[in-house]
């Protein structure tokens, strides 16, 4: 670490330094050598020094180019995505369409503490009739998204692939993708 420091360092001095003796040697050349005794050697380090500022200049002119092209195509671009994103998640309409059901558990016969009847209740959606109580194996009662298991009361979002997830779980993630997080099946009820 502190043998990268001093390099880093260094190479900043070296660089300071260059472009201190390329400014001083580029005055010399241009104002003050005598060139008559050797024309060649002159014309030959000037063409250096063009080079040198051609892709200085170029360099320069890079920079602007590519910050103005961030500073106004970056709105673009967060527009883009947005609109990108807004196509890959669920409406508000297509989410408060599924059908709601409420988790219900019911004791099982006496002596039979395994023979519970897990059951999902309909509550109805926008006047919609998804009406059919669903009757839930034990092992089936949980969510695929938080790996919870269902309890009592709890509110249950069915998808049209028949898949079932507690409601503020999947509406979190359908707020994101409209799939099923299970079988990626398109949650668009109303297409
Ligand atoms: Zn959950
Ligand atoms: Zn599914």
């Amino acid at each position: 670490m502190v043998f990268y420091i001093l390099t880093r360092k260094c190479e900043l001095l070296t660089t300071v330094i260059y472009s201190m003796w390329w400014a001083l040697g580029f005055g010399w050349m241009l104002f003050t050598y005598d060139h008559h005794g050797t024309p060649l050697l002159f014309w030959l380090t000037l063409a250096f020094l063009a080079t040198d500022v051609f892709f200085l200049a170029l360099r320069i002119i890079l920079y602007i180019f590519l910050s103005a092209a961030f500073c106004f195509c970056l709105p673009c671009i967060i527009v883009f995505m947005h609109y990108i994103n807004s196509q890959e998640r669920a409406s508000e309409a297509e989410i408060s369409s599924l059908p709601k059901y409420r988790y219900e558990v019911s004791n099982g016969d006496v002596g039979q503490p395994d023979n519970r009847a897990c059951r999902m209740i309909p509550m109805g959606t926008n006047g919609q009739d998804f009406s059919t109580e669903r009757v839930l194996r034990i092992e089936n009662a949980d969510c695929c998204i938080c790996l919870c298991q269902y309890e009592d009361g709890e509110q249950l979002l069915l998808l049209p692939c028949d898949h079932h997830f507690h409601s503020t779980c999947i509406v979190k993630w359908l707020m994101l993708k409209a799939t099923c997080p299970l079988c990626k099946v398109l949650v668009a009820p109303n297409e």
